[in-house]
């Protein structure tokens, strides 16, 4: 028999063949999500030894971190956590900010206020928002940048090829996901130009059934969170999330808006203007009550009206449902 039906028997793909050469070093991204946890189970499928490595952003539910502990008990394996810390950057901010600040048009009460409240608090989502003075959005998404591509890039990847080993990044996205996502490729080069450095997408082409196919065929459970009806693991709440699953969140969670009404005051006190909002000031409609229309609060009540803006009483008197997923998980 060849290595050609070796391959063909065994159900791996000629890509899969290769990857087990010696050289190269996997780093598989876990995020505690459906996807990634695919990834995870197939890398294990395919015997590869690989680094697994979680961006902890400090905005992610409980639920998710004790996932990551169940899934390393389970598969017999460790997670990195990579935690960002950003004191040293706020350090500077508060030295520009007294500093550069009055030329910018900064007030004195403005220097005042910002710089008595630019303090680490060790949760990096919150430090970075303070250093920002504003949260990310779509159009500044700055977050998944600072929070996870430079952590995981300054402790994972950059020292494995400084000593020149050759990484494959393996990440959980799939074309269905999104239009964005509908042309990302299986296999491929780093964009930035680094030898050495290459993207894996192992589940590319498949669907959700086969994700969750994926976890039973090796008996692991997926998150809780999709039996609560979140439609996406990562940030809770994720800045783009969306209305319906605002509506889940508010509530099943509703410490999640208590924590972010919370931070929005932090951030509003360390920003020029001391206004921002979690989500983007567009994101409620229109109807009055300028750039802070779209506070936490207003939008989580928001997410409980019709599409008219009008208060759904049902809605809102819906008994807690035993499993609100969409992937209907319980069947
Ligand atoms: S999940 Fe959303 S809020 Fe969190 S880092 Fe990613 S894009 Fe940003």
């Amino acid at each position: 028999m060849n290595t050609q039906d070796i391959i063909r028997l065994s159900n791996i793909t000629p890509l899969e063949h290769q990857m087990h050469d010696s050289g190269i070093v996997h780093v598989v991204s876990c995020s505690g999500g459906k996807d990634s946890t695919a990834s995870i189970l197939r890398s294990r499928e395919l015997g590869i030894q690989a680094r697994y490595v979680f961006a902890d952003v400090g905005n992610e539910h409980q639920l998710t971190y004790e996932y990551l502990d169940y899934l390393e008990d389970r598969l017999c394996i460790t997670i990195e956590r990579i935690k960002p810390d950003f004191s040293e950057w706020m350090a500077k901010r508060r030295a520009w900010v007294r500093e550069v600040g009055p030329r910018r048009g900064y007030t004195p009460a403005m220097v005042e206020r910002i710089v008595s409240h630019l303090k680490p608090t060790g949760i990096p989502f919150l430090d970075l928002c303070l250093i920002k003075g504003f949260f990310p959005s779509t159009k500044r998404k700055f977050c998944t940048q600072f929070l996870k591509q430079v952590p995981i890039n300054t402790l994972v990847t950059e020292p494995l090829l400084e000593a020149d080993r050759e990484v494959w990044s393996w990440q959980g996205v799939r074309r269905e996901e999104s239009a964005a996502r509908a042309t990302a490729s299986h296999f491929e080069a780093s964009r930035d130009g680094w030898e050495g450095f290459f993207i894996y997408r192992p589940i590319v082409e498949w669907t959700t059934d086969e994700v969750f196919a994926m976890h039973r065929r090796h008996a692991v459970k997926p998150n809780p969170l999709y039996s609560l009806g979140m439609t996406r693991v990562g940030c809770m709440p994720c800045v783009n999330t969306r209305k319906e699953e605002l509506y889940q969140i508010q509530k099943q969670f509703p410490e999640v808006i208590d924590r972010i009404a919370k931070w929005e005051r932090l951030v509003m006190l360390c920003s020029k203007k001391g206004v921002t909002t979690f989500f983007h000031a567009r994101t409620i409609p229109n109807r009055g009550g300028g750039d802070t229309r779209s506070h936490i609060r207003n939008a989580a009540k928001w997410s409980k009206t019709d599409r008219y803006g009008q208060y759904d009483m049902l809605k809102a008197m819906e008994a807690p449902a035993e499993c609100a997923s969409q992937y209907g998980l319980c069947e």
